[in-house]
């Protein structure tokens, strides 16, 4: 006799066609892989390609109980990937929906479906003539607008805060009804134009939830502003560390900086620059201080690094570039970016890498870089990526950080931790704007992660001009047992940590969920009482942030 899910899979099958489904192993385990330890078993993959299939997936699911995974495109590397919370899942990858449905140049917005990425949206709009920019990540250009709004990322432009910039959502709720937020008639004219609508605010509800499958969406531009120049900041001494993020708030509450401004430190510059130096470690399995200072001084990376980009009219850069300067100058150093300089980089790079490798020319090039340009030539590589990524053109440049302890050679294009086997935890506390709170943070954190035997990895995301995000990578081996073991033993403890010192995470990887709201007992209850409301057979993503799990019953049929 068949099991609930085999028929359901036959029914899909029958409904979507042969191509649209894989359930065979192989297939299976490779869309499975998750830069997390141990990914959960997905029963299939499905790629519906119209809102009516997904309307009938979901009609389908309902009559045999049997859980979908929604996403977008499924990059969502070091959170879960396309990794479902509970085996046997039936994951739905909403690529297929691709469309740029409208770009309007007036209001400076666009409506797209999921399956749109970074690059596609950037391309799209780059050849309608470059009048508007759209926001990017850092991270994987083909991965999906939508999907990571909804996972509330955080981007690059003054238009870096994803779900903050969505404005009017269609929905295809589990029961496969269709609805529109805002509460406006069908086509309201301001959908994507006015974010709150009439009436309850319901946006909120579909992002880091499970109540719908998000279809559509309006996405805010940003018009390209008159004047663009990007700098980058190296701090000279790590003791102002402190002092200088004080004065980061007091530019951003004053709007002289736009936020989203990442600053990373000195092991993360590395990540991106080069391979992990394994010959170097001593006698434990994270890198001595004095080491670290070395390799800075071989690369040219400072303590802490941040880039920025300054938008608005030539007369307004000119004016917050001046400001910029006398706040920052005294801490370290700045070098501002225009795209006439940024050409001129990219041009000369080539040749200084070339000259290295003629004996009577690499001195030169060695005193060009070090002398004259005081830098090193790996940082003068990712010069035009910085410059580019903070006017919204992805880039896969410095998602390859995630290959820095893996034997997996790191690849130039197609990057792809999750299928390499890279192992890649996120953890991301949000906390307040202050350099004090953010240093005693961060201290601890140190400890922990020293603890387990690994370098300390921190970007600050700036929020918004109150809430800083320390992003906080776990890079580990996963052919090592012992090590992956340890990474997930210092995610544990980095989460217990985030609630014994009051604060909260702003986005959670998989192994979270179970224990998110412990503390919050009310808050979670009325997650899961909407959740029983609009999905009584608990058929969507049940247990993603933490919801709906109380009333799951293990689905570990298996075909
Ligand atoms: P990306 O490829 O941009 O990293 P994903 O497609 O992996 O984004 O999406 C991240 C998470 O967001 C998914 O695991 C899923 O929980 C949620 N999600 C993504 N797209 C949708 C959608 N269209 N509707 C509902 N939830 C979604």
């Amino acid at each position: 006799m068949r099991t609930p899910l085999q028929t359901a899979l036959l029914e899909i099958r029958s409904c979507l066609g042969e191509a649209s489904i894989h359930t065979d192993p192989e297939t299976v385990e490779r869309l499975s892989r998750c830069t997390l330890p141990l990914p959960n078993r997905a029963a299939a993959f499905v790629y519906p390609s119209s809102i009516d299939e997904i309307q009938q997936l979901l009609i389908i699911a309902n009559r045999h109980r049997v859980p979908v995974w929604p996403c977008s495109q499924g990059r969502n590397w070091g959170y879960g990937s396309a990794n479902p919370f509970l085996e046997g899942s039936i994951v739905m990858v909403l690529a297929r929906l691709n469309h740029i449905l409208e770009v309007n140049e007036t209001l400076a917005y666009a409506v797209i479906e999921p399956g749109v990425t970074y690059r596609q949206l950037n391309a799209h709009l780059k050849s309608q003539g470059d009048k508007l920019w759209a926001d990017c990540t850092d991270g994987p250009p083909d991965g999906s607008v939508l999907g990571n709004a909804l996972e509330r990322g955080i981007g690059e432009t003054p238009y870096g805060d994803h779900f903050g910039n969505l404005c009017g959502l269609e929905i295809v709720l589990p029961s496969g009804e269709v609805i529109h937020t805002g509460g406006g008639p069908p086509g309201s004219k301001t959908w994507h134009t006015h974010k709150w609508g009439i009436g309850p605010y319901l946006e909120g509800l579909f992002s880091q939830s499970n109540f719908g499958v998000v279809t559509k969406a309006g996405v805010w531009l940003m018009p390209r502003p008159e004047a663009y120049n990007s700098f980058v900041f190296q701090l000279s001494w790590a003791k102002d560390f402190g002092r200088v993020l004080d004065v980061l708030r007091a530019l951003a509450l004053q709007r002289v900086l736009p936020t989203t401004i990442h600053m990373i430190n000195a092991f993360v510059s590395l990540a991106v620059l080069t391979r992990y130096p394994f010959h170097l470690l001593q006698d434990q399995t994270f890198l001595p201080e004095e080491v670290i200072a070395r390799l800075q001084q071989e690369y040219g990376v400072a303590p802490w690094t941040f880039s920025t980009g300054l938008y608005g009219t030539r007369a307004q850069v000119r004016v917050n570039r001046a400001i910029v300067k006398k706040a920052l100058k005294p801490y370290g150093r700045l070098e501002f970016l225009d795209d006439r300089k940024v050409r001129w980089v990219s041009q000369v790079v080539p040749w200084l890498k070339r000259a290295q490798s003629y004996p009577l020319l690499a001195p030169l090039s060695r005193w060009v870089v070090r002398g004259g340009l005081r830098s090193s030539l790996a940082l003068f590589d990712a010069v035009p990526y910085i410059h580019g990524i903070l006017k919204g053109i992805p880039t896969e440049y410095f998602v390859r950080h995630a290959y820095f302890k893996s034997n997996h050679p790191r690849p130039d294009q197609d990057v792809h931790p999750a299928r390499d086997s890279c192992g890649l935890f996120w953890f991301a506390p949000i906390l307040p704007f202050t350099g004090q709170a953010v240093s005693e943070f961060l201290n601890v954190a140190q400890g922990l992660f020293h603890e387990q035997g690994f370098d300390l990895y921190v970007a600050l995301l700036v929020m918004n001009p109150r809430s800083i995000v320390a992003l906080m990578a776990i890079l580990y081996r996963k052919e090592d047992a012992a090590e992956t073991h340890r990474a997930s033993v210092l995610y544990e403890r980095l989460c217990a940590l985030v609630l014994s010192e009051g604060y909260q995470q702003y986005r959670a990887a998989m192994p979270a969920w179970r224990g998110l709201f412990d503390q919050a007992p009310g808050f979670l209850k009325l997650c899961d009482t909407l959740k029983s409301a609009v999905d009584p057979n608990n058929i969507m993503a049940p247990g993603h942030y933490g919801i709906g799990l109380s009333h799951v019953r293990p689905h570990k049929d298996t075909q």
